[in-house]
């Protein structure tokens, strides 16, 4: 059968039955439909096999009634060894009785069919849960080099599950919720039920219990927009008598179960529970995962990106810039005399330097550059699609944003923080990535050089680029009329510090300190209001650099 190559799932699937009859037959349909099937007739070995042996499977398939040790106790085993535990296993019964599928469910199973199911329904069940058996691997697999690198081995527990139920008639769902309440989870969920007419936009529950009419038909089935994505929430189909064609339809869209209204109460509950129970597993695995991503590029001091994370980001975007034509600008920023503050008020209070200042780059970084901790008091910011120009605009922004920062000894004493830059950037200054940071270094050290608490561009032979004319394009005084309208709309309460900038803007024309007053308002300000401030900040920065008089540098002992 071509069916599942055709669909392009292969994979490797063992098969234990202690019938050497069904074993063929079994394993011969699944061989010709072009999977990988190694069998065997004792449970014994099977164990061996699928725990120790040299690759993992990707579906184990077992019979119910073996004399060594029957499907069950098989499944038990299996559930308990870690190379096993998530593995999907199928139990094959040859006989139809609910109390055999309840208790293979419970031991771990994650479902069953009998040994006289058409080809059909074998090969869609087979197929679903193959696709199913390689997503957990995989999961597992990154969960646990994760785990190893951060050596944190639990995953965090999950929050209460949540389901769902989406059916057009009360009682069945009514029905539903009863035997899930009844279900070996007990109470450990929300449930939330509801009409089809309700129209489902996403969903952040964990299991969906849908009627077949809503997961597959109409112009809007569920199934289509949520089979097969890794994010998505289980899905178990519910049909109102036994199809084994609509069967084989939920399965091959993605579902993963179906169930009809004749399947008796104790298997919907066991039913029920297995799949929420398989579904938390995944979700503490993805989220594991996800958390250990973060962190293994996250600066645990800072918050920020860390420096590995900050060499690949600059990589891609510079590749992107190169094959784009964009413009890139590259920000290295350096705190002023920062021994001192160690040296003075303690390392404790250096660190939470370190962690304010990182504060304020962040806000006063747009939310496509990536801002990294570069190493112990150095700081890079990568400011994709952004010219010279703008570049040294932003520069401005983030210096007058630390300048002026007061951080405070345990035992008194204080210290204002300033911090210089150096501004690179693609394609005006280099043709490399390597010589970009070198140049931009070169700026920062040239910064430092001339008294600190200053921005620098590459100087491009002896020509120093800052000194290219900048256009204006608003003066002090339009941006003095744009703060003066936000804070006329007043868009979130009394807008005090732009207030003041505003007004010490208008009567000493001081940009330089309008800047800095602005920059302690961002903490405070709605999403948009940051965003227009931040655009304020931009033409305040511009026009300081316009009047060539780029704030002078105040230099701290
Ligand atoms: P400059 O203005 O020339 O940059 O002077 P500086 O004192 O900042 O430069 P220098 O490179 O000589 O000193 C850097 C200091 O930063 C050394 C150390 O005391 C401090 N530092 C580096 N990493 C950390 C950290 O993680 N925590 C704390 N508290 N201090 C750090
Ligand atoms: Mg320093
Ligand atoms: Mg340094």
């Amino acid at each position: 059968m071509a069916a599942l190559n055709s669909l392009g799932t292969t994979g490797r699937v063992l098969l234990v039955d202690d019938s050497p009859i069904a074993l063929e037959a079994i394993g011969s349909r699944l061989t010709e439909s072009g999977l990988d099937v190694v069998m065997t007739t004792s449970p014994r070995e099977s164990l061996g096999l699928a725990t120790e042996g040299p690759q993992p499977f990707d579906l184990l398939i077992l019979d119910v009634m073996m004399p060594e040790m029957n499907g069950h106790e098989l499944t038990r085993r299996l559930r308990s060894h870690a190379r096993t535990s998530n593995t999907p296993i199928l139990l094959l019964t040859s006989l139809d009785s609910t109390d055999d599928r309840v208790n293979g469910l419970v031991a771990g199973a994650d479902d069953f069919f009998t040994k006289t199911a058409p080809d059909a329904e074998m090969l869609a069940r087979v197929r679903s849960f193959i696709s199913l058996g390689k997503m957990r691997a995989q999961l597992q697999a990154q969960h646990e080099a994760m785990a190893r690198v951060m050596r944190e081995p639990d995953a965090p527990t999950p929050p209460q599950a949540r389901v769902e139920i989406i059916h057009h008639m009360p009682v069945v769902s009514e029905r539903l919720a009863r035997a899930l309440r009844g279900s070996p989870v007990g109470g450990e969920f929300q449930l939330t039920q509801r009409a089809p007419s309700q129209r489902l936009g996403t969903s952040d529950a964990d299991l969906l219990v849908v009627s077949y009419p809503v997961a597959l038909e109409g112009d809007q089935p569920l199934l289509k927009r949520f089979g097969f994505d890794e994010e998505a929430p289980a899905m178990l189909v519910v049909d109102e008598t036994e199809s084994t064609s609509r069967r084989v339809m939920a399965f091959d869209a993605g579902a993963d179960d179906y169930l009809t209204l004749q399947t008796p109460m104790a298997e919907l509950a066991a039913r029920l529970a297995s799949a929420l129970r398989r579904q938390r597993r995944q979700r503490q695995l993805r989220t594991s995962r996800d958390r250990a991503m973060l962190v293994a590029v996250t600066d645990p001091l800072t918050g920020l990106y860390n420096r590995a994370y900050f060499h690949e980001a600059l990589g891609v975007e510079f590749r992107r810039a190169q094959r784009y034509k964009h413009p890139m600008t590259l920000v290295l920023l350096d705190l002023d005399h920062f021994k001192q503050v160690n040296d003075n008020l303690g390392h404790t209070a250096g660190d939470q330097a370190l962690r304010e200042v990182s504060l304020r780059l962040r806000q006063t970084a747009r939310s496509t550059d990536v801002v990294a901790r570069h190493g112990g008091e150095e700081f890079a910011m990568i400011l994709p699609e952004t010219d010279l120009e703008h570049g040294l605009i932003a520069a401005e922004r983030f210096r007058a944003a630390v300048d002026g920062a007061t951080v405070h000894g345990a035992r008194g004493g204080s210290r204002s923080l300033t911090i210089s830059a150096g501004v690179g950037c693609y394609p005006a200054h280099a043709t490399s990535m390597s010589e970009l940071i070198e140049l931009t270094d070169a700026a920062l050290y040239n910064a430092k050089r001339q008294g600190r608490n200053r921005v620098c561009p590459v100087t491009v032979g002896s020509e120093p680029a800052a000194q290219a004319p900048i256009p204006a394009t608003s003066s002090t005084n339009t941006v003095l009329e744009r703060l003066r309208r936000l804070v006329a709309e007043d868009v979130e309460g009394p807008l005090t510090a732009t207030r003041t900038a505003a007004r010490m803007l208008h009567e000493a024309s001081a940009p330089g300190d309008a800047l800095h007053i602005l920059t302690t308002q961002l903490r405070s300000s709605s999403d948009e209001v940051r965003q227009e401030l931040l655009r304020v900040m931009d033409d305040l920065s511009r026009a300081i650099l316009d009047a060539g008089r780029a704030s002078a540098p105040r230099e701290h002992k």
